[in-house]
C-alpha cells in the first residue's frame, strides 16, 4: 500500500472515459485501478486492496448495481460511488438500497467528484475501525469463556466471517 494514496478501483466499459477520468485522479493522487467490466472489478478486488471503488451503471454483462452488491458483498467496509450517464430516480433510489455511498450523473464537476471520493473514504476508513473494534470485543468476549472448547468452536467462526471480508 502506498502511503497517503486513496486506492480507487474505476469500473467503465468505456475504454476513454475509463483512461481520462483514471489519468485525473491519478495526478490528483489516486492509486487507481481500472477494469471494464463488473467481473474483472470483483477479481481486482481480491488481489489488490481497494479502499473506494468508482463504478458505471451501464455495462455489459454485470451491471453497476450487481457489481456494487458483489462487491460490498465480499468487503463490507469497502465504499462505492455509482457514476452514471443514464440516471434515474429509481435507479437511484435502487443503488442506495443496495448500499452505494452516492449516485453521480455524468457528466459531472470534477470538484464535486474529489469531494464525494474524499467524503467516502472517510466514511471507509470509520467502517473499517467499527468492523476491527467489533472484531475485538467479539475476541475478548470469548476469551472470557470458561470452556476451552467454545473458545476453539468461536475462533473458528470468526475465521471463517474474516475470510468474508
Ligand atoms: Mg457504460
Amino acid at each position: 500500500m502506498e502511503k497517503n494514496k486513496i486506492n480507487l478501483l474505476i469500473v467503465d466499459d468505456e475504454a476513454q472515459f475509463l483512461h481520462s477520468i483514471g489519468r485525473s485522479l491519478e495526478m490528483r493522487d489516486f492509486k487507481v485501478l481500472t477494469a471494464a467490466r463488473g467481473d474483472e472489478a470483483l477479481e481486482l478486488a481480491r488481489i489488490e486492496e481497494v479502499d473506494i471503488a468508482l463504478v458505471d451503471l451501464k455495462m455489459p454483462g454485470m451491471d453497476g448495481q450487481q457489481t456494487l452488491e458483489a462487491l460490498k458483498k465480499e468487503h463490507p467496509w469497502m465504499e462505492i460511488v455509482i457514476l452514471t450517464g443514464h440516471g434515474t430516480i429509481d435507479s437511484a433510489a435502487a443503488c442506495t438500497r443496495s448500499g452505494a455511498y452516492a449516485y453521480l450523473q455524468k457528466p459531472c464537476e470534477f470538484d464535486q467528484l474529489l469531494q464525494v471520493l474524499a467524503d467516502a473514504y472517510k466514511r471507509k476508513v470509520m467502517n473499517k475501525e467499527e468492523i476491527d473494534e467489533q472484531r475485538m470485543n467479539e475476541l475478548l468476549e470469548i476469551s472470557l469463556s470458561p470452556s476451552p472448547r467454545e473458545i476453539l468452536t468461536r475462533l473458528r467462526e470468526m475465521d471463517k466471517q474474516a475470510e468474508k471480508v
